[in-house]
């Protein structure tokens, strides 16, 4: 459905909103609103935009050049279902005053990338599936005493380590790791996710399928449908409002870090994508491997070779390397193989519709800023099909066996994945031309995020002593 301002305008009349919202994302990936009233809105706002400051945001301009405007997308329109007063809001664009695009604004960097694959011959689009896992908390805690890890309070593992007092205490936990798929009560968060994808569906993201997930009780999955790059991007930030918002409004607390939990799995956002052209999938072959086209070979070549790099975008936290180790179901390995849920490239197998074709890139997690890391994926696979880079050849698999259980000389040729942010941002300064291409990228936006992630997020644990250390080192 596509609207225009006048429908919005109208849009807000109808529904009896009082306010209207504008939400956008800062660089590392947060959204980020301010709120007109009513009165305040009209048609001329998607021309002339909406001020702010944008030198107090993460990652954006500098105090001497600081007025920003929102530009709202009319596409992105919805009520939101968290303000107490009838709440229209939009998805903004951020610009300078001059109108030009900004080129630090991740919703840019991704319609860049679509328009760039569109001027491919190739193919004109391309489709994303992210499935976003979380965890739903009772409450988190900080044990000093413990190993360092945050608990949830309702594992029993939890209550033992916590000393929580549960009164009564009615059982059915899950235990570590057994979480994928008994019934309640031992899936004691159905409700929640149920009626999150309630919420889901009536903002207009259809949903395929919830269920827990693996790690123990409270860890989730809720599947949307796939849509393309910039609108999947946006599903995603609102995904995460959602979940977040319906945890709160039921006294739990939601969370996407990729592994709060020590010893279980952690939370990834897989990403299954396909590229198609007028109208017609290109990733299919009846009798290629996996049922792939030399397109789709080339794309995964693509992300393979480039994966130390892509990871700085797709995996962009310091936590998210602590969920990229062997046996917790996170890809370790920078290989491609069917079925295999230890390479960092599944080729799903559950059907051979060539409409359905599609492969999943493992390695991403939540923490991801998604208009960027999807760009930086669909780049990725453009690099690979005009290089032709060919996944076999590159010795990236395929791979038949388990990974985690290979060894000796085996083991030794299978490339491993970046074991820290510092490894994968400096994997990003040596590879990144194939993001620069068509100016998806600028140079400024690579040395930005570096930049940003060395001074806020890896300076900000390194120079910390970890509880851990305590434990280790205090009576040394
Ligand atoms: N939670 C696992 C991860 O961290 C994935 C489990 C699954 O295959 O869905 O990637
Ligand atoms: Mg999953
Ligand atoms: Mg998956």
């Amino acid at each position: 459905m596509s609207m225009s301002p006048k429908d919005v305008v109208a849009l807000a009349k109808t529904k009896g909103a009082k306010l209207v919202d504008y939400k956008f994302i800062d660089l590392p990936g947060i959204w980020q609103h301010k709120t007109v009233p009513i009165g305040e809105f009209d048609e001329k706002v998607f021309e002339e935009g909406s001020g702010f400051d944008g030198s107090s945001l993460r990652g954006f301009q500098g105090i001497e050049e600081s007025d920003m405007l929102l530009i709202p997308d009319p596409n992105s329109v919805f009520i939101d279902p968290f303000m107490a007063v009838p709440t229209l809001s939009l998805i903004c664009n951020v610009v300078s005053p001059d109108k030009t695009s900004y080129s630090r604004n991740p919703r840019y960097v991704a319609q860049k990338a679509e328009a760039y694959l569109q001027t491919l011959d190739f193919a004109d689009t391309s489709y994303w599936g992210p499935e976003c896992e979380f965890f739903l908390f009772d409450d988190v805690r900080y044990d000093l005493t413990q190993n360092g890890s945050f608990y949830k309070v309702d594992s029993v593992e939890a209550i033992w380590n916590t000393g929580r007092d549960e009164s009564p205490n009615l059982g059915y936990k899950i235990r570590n790791k057994e979480g994928y798929l008994p019934v309640p009560p031992m899936d004691a968060t159905h409700d929640i996710r149920s009626e999150i994808v309630l919420v889901l569906e009536e903002l207009g993201i259809p949903v395929e399928t919830h269920h827990h997930e693996v790690a123990t009780g409270g860890q989730g999955e809720i599947g949307m449908r796939f849509d393309t790059l910039t609108a999947m991007a946006d599903k995603v930030m609102l995904f995460k409002y959602v979940v977040k918002n319906v945890a709160r409004r039921n006294n739990k607390v939601a969370t996407f870090m990729p592994k709060p939990l020590f010893g279980d799995n952690g939370s990834g956002m897989h990403v299954h994508q396909s590229l198609w052209k007028g109208g017609q999938p290109t990733f299919f072959d009846e009798n290629g491997y996996a049922l792939l086209s030399q397109t789709a070979l080339y794309y995964i070549g693509g992300l393979l070779k480039h994966a130390p790099a892509l990871l700085a975008f797709t995996a962009p936290s310091v936590n998210s390397y602590k969920r990229l180790v062997p046996g917790y179901e996170a890809p370790v390995n920078i290989a491609f193989s069917a079925r295999n849920r230890s390479a960092a490239i599944r080729i799903p197998m559950y059907s051979t519709n060539p409409k359905t074709k599609r492969i999943e890139f493992r390695p991403p997690d939540s923490s991801a800023n998604p208009y960027l890391a999807l760009a930086a994926m669909l780049m990725a696979g453009i690099d690979g099909i005009k290089n032709k880079i060919d996944p076999v050849k590159e010795g990236f698999g395929p791979l038949q066996v388990n990974i985690y259980e290979l060894t000796g000389e085996e083991k030794t040729k299978v490339k491993s994945v970046p074991g820290s942010l510092v490894d994968a941002l400096k994997a990003l300064e040596a590879d990144h031309d194939f993001l620069l291409q068509s100016g998806v990228f600028t140079q400024d936006l690579l040395e930005t995020w570096i930049e940003y992630k060395y001074a806020n997020e890896i300076d900000a644990v390194r120079l910390r002593p970890h509880p851990m250390e305590f434990k280790l080192y205090f009576d040394i």
